[in-house]
């Protein structure tokens, strides 16, 4: 993690200290009943302002992939939104893995904000992709923490660089959408410190949104909008956020709870139903009256931040934003198959383009993300544009919902005979994913699927171009020549295919997210989603490709996996040091040369994964640290840095409640997929040894011994329970050979029995020659560190 602080950071630290005291001066000329007016929505998308005081209201907009400006602050947004550009959501713009463009995209979006007299954009999504069917997959990133803190940081970087707030969602653990305000995510605290808090932590600290944004659901019990342990001891006190938390739209469940847990801004407006429940709770002593005015003063420093970041006059270029969305677009897309290099198209070749989504795409999802777009496209006419109708076909093959009829399917057959090469577009319809609810199953309509069948029986160069937000099922993989994963491209998505389908792009996307074979095979299967109000997350931290790599499956494609129509050769792998000491030495680099062996310009995500060899612990056998996109012409080299801390050796000891580092050899493994990484350079990782908790009466025998001065202590219970006797070995002396052995079985079988049982249990087990009195007196010079 970045903890460098540059002197443009030191004076934004500075700016936002003046405005954080400025916001508790204006609070502290306010009234009870003022303060607690600042704490609710004046309507679905605007705070309340104190005109007494001259503090104005201000505007917060979905998000994430494209401006949601609701043209009435009384309406959730029914009757629609202000035209904005359509961006491809984030599940393609992860694939693109490229954190620069991820900045280009979020400064649009900060442009269209301003242009609208929007101050906060209510995203990016970051939420883990715990299973497939999340229904809300597509406006995520992935199942990886550090892939999606990193495009989420920059992503904020860009919106917040054009004076636009974002907030960070959806804080925390909220990977189902199924009674998502009624479900507590049940979890253990080391998988929420490495799955599902990182990406968050990664966010927060390198980019410092305005404002996050709570989830609806409860994590281990408590609601995520009143919970202390993330809102203020982890996001506050460990992260150092200093911006504003906001609920989910409706996300409040007891506000008074919520306010003293560092929950800000409820919204929407609650009118005065849950204001006057905070100025009771204040009366009565409840609520203090410094936690309301923290709350109140984190709105005011809101108010103040944005009204300093607006610019009245602000326009935006709609074109070069539509040629933002193309080019982000075409990046996002993953090359998956390419046999016989059917891909691109070769410029004499005949196309019968087949399937309703090459004319009517799906390019978005549906929900609170959804964008009234500037302009739309399609492949068909782009794909035209660039090769001339003449040389294309098209046959719809199915309906709106993806069904299809003996008479589509023959027509769409009769199109690719008559063809060279048959470009088939499939996915999913819109009702098939969706913010709201959770996919049943990762099948793509049976329509889709016969048509691919039946063309690829006549034609044998077929292409399936795929429109999904989140993973699909493909049992027709190997009956086609090349797959095209090209995601909801947004607006300009289109024209984003046509690029890649004639070569003008080269196809550099990865997987953010595994592909399963089938639904049986992914890590949460049959659990998902969790029902009658709880969600189990028995997984632990073996999420995504961690699950399939530990239990040796065989996925349908692995993350971090996209071909390119060049190829790359990773060269060589060297490290800064081979011995690294997590407390002492800062970092170490490591350093990758990759080379374009291929004929054409490309571009390579060049991932790098950490991996213990003997871990005490169970880990993932290799978790993405870093990772960086690199352009190289052909026959061209680069050598890639990295720089990894103690951070990416540890794992979170949940006994500790910190992270912990062990002593021994790690792997860093460095390639183009988290199934292909052919370079590997040995690190001898040594730390201190983590501190143990203190002993208590519930301690184990054996933990006595691994105590400063414990052997002692461990001795005296041994001896209490009768034991004393096996703790030497001198009598094996005057032992015959038969003896020796029996006596070593007896001591292994005896000693793993003592060891693991709690100490007070000695009490019992030694009819009391043990007192309790003399084990708390044991515990405390154990305490001390000081032998009996
Ligand atoms: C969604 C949020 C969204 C909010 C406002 C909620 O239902 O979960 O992501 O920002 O509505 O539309």
């Amino acid at each position: 993690m970045n903890t460098t602080s540059t002197r443009e950071e030191q004076r934004m630290d500075l700016a936002q200290a003046n405005v954080k005291q400025q916001a508790a001066e204006w609070v502290a000329k306010m009234t009870i009943e003022e303060q607690a007016l600042l704490l609710s929505g004046d309507g679905w998308w605007a705070t309340h302002g104190v005109e007494r005081l001259g503090l104005p209201p201000i505007a917060l907009s979905d998000g994430p992939h494209g401006l949601r400006k609701v043209r009435r602050n009384d309406s959730a947004g029914a009757e629609g939104s202000v035209p904005s550009t359509c961006f491809p959501t984030a599940s393609a713009l992860a694939a693109t893995w490229n954190v620069d463009l991820l900045r280009e995209v979020g400064a649009a979006l900060g442009r269209e904000a301003q242009a609208v007299d929007v101050q906060v954009l209510l995203g990016p999504g970051i939420n883990i992709k715990r299973s497939p069917l999340g229904g809300r997959n597509f406006e995520y990133f992935s199942e990886d923490p550090v892939l999606a803190g990193r495009a989420a940081a920059a992503y904020i970087e860009g919106v917040q660089g054009e004076g636009v707030g974002t907030s960070l969602k959806h804080f925390a653990v909220n990977s189902q959408e199924d009674e998502r305000m009624a479900t507590s995510s049940d979890l253990d605290l080391r998988t929420l410190h490495e799955i599902y808090l990182p990406a968050f932590e990664i966010a927060v600290t390198e980019a410092r949104p305005w404002t996050i944004m709570s989830s609806y659901n409860l994590v281990n019990g408590t609601y995520a909008s009143e919970n202390a342990y993330l809102l203020t001891d982890v996001l506050r006190r460990d992260w150092g956020f200093d911006g504003l938390v906001v609920s989910d739209w409706g996300g409040i469940n007891d506000r008074v709870a919520g306010v003293a847990a560092g929950n800000d801004l409820e919204m929407p407006g609650s009118g005065d139903y849950n204001r006057k429940k905070i100025i009771a709770a204040v009366e009565e002593g409840r609520l203090s009256k410094p936690a309301l005015a923290r709350a109140a003063t984190e709105v005011a420093a809101l108010i103040l931040r944005a009204v300093a970041g607006r610019r009245p006059d602000a326009t935006f270029d709609v074109e070069a934003h539509h040629a933002l969305a193309r080019r982000a677009g075409a990046e996002a897309i993953v090359l998956l198959k390419n046999d016989d290099h059917v891909l691109p198209i070769a410029s004499d070749k005949q196309v019968a383009l087949i399937g309703a989504f090459a004319t009517t795409p799906r390019y978005q999802g549906a929900g609170s993300s959804m964008v009234n777009p500037t302009q739309s496209s399609n492949a068909a006419d782009e794909l035209a544009a660039i090769v001339g109708d003449a040389r294309l076909s098209y046959a719809s093959g199915y309906d709106a919902e993806g069904e299809t009829t003996d008479a589509l399917v023959a027509e769409a057959v009769q199109r690719a005979e008559g063809a060279d090469l048959a470009v088939i577009f499939a996915g999913l319809p819109d009702s098939y994913e969706s913010e709201g609810f959770d996919r049943r199953s990762i099948d793509m309509p049976p329509g889709h699927v016969r048509l691919i069948e039946a063309v690829s029986a006549r034609q044998p160069n077929v292409v399936v171009v795929l429109l999904n937000g989140s993973a699909v099922s493909m049992p027709w993989a190997s009956r086609v020549k090349g797959i095209v994963e090209a995601w909801l491209g947004g607006q300009a998505g289109g024209g984003a295919i046509a690029d890649v389908l004639t070569g003008r792009a080269n196809p550099s996307g990865k997987l953010a997210e595994t592909f399963p074979a089938s639904l049986e095979q992914t890590p949460t299967f049959p659990n998902f989603p969790g029902r009658a109000g709880h969600a189990v997350y028995g997984e632990g931290v073996f999420v995504g490709y961690r699950y399939y790599d530990a239990k040796r499956i065989e996925p349908l494609f692995p993350f971090g996996f996209g071909l390119s129509y060049t190829q790359f050769a990773y060269e060589a792998i060297r490290t800064s040091t081979m011995r690294f000491d997590a407390d002492r030495d800062g970092a170490v680099t490591v350093e990758v040369d990759v080379r374009n062996i291929g004929k054409v310009a490309g571009k390579e995500v060049v991932q790098l994964y950490a991996h213990e060899r003997a871990p005490v612990v169970a880990r993932p056998v290799n978790e993405l640290r870093a990772f960086k996109k690199v352009a190289l012409e052909p026959g061209e080299q680069k050598t890639v840095r990295f720089t990894l801390s103690r951070r990416d050796f540890a794992y979170y000891d949940a006994a500790q409640e910190a992270w912990a580092v062990r002593t021994g050899t790690f792997e860093v493994r460095a390639g183009g997929s988290s199934r292909d990484l052919p370079l590997v350079a040995a690190i001898d990782v040594s730390a201190a040894q983590t501190r143990t908790k203190p002993l208590s009466r519930r301690s184990l025998v054996g933990e006595f011994k691994r105590v400063p001065g414990g052997e002692a202590l461990y001795v005296e219970l041994v001896r209490a329970l009768g034991f004393g006797a096996l703790l030497s070995t001198d009598d094996e002396a005057s032992m015959t050979p038969d003896e020796i052995v029996a006596i070593r079985k007896a001591r292994m079988a005896t000693f793993a029995f003592i060891d693991d049982m709690p100490a007070i249990k000695v009490c019992a087990f030694s009819h009391g020659a043990l007192s309790e009195a003399r084990l708390d007196a044991m515990l405390e010079l154990a305490r001390k560190g000081l032998a009996i």
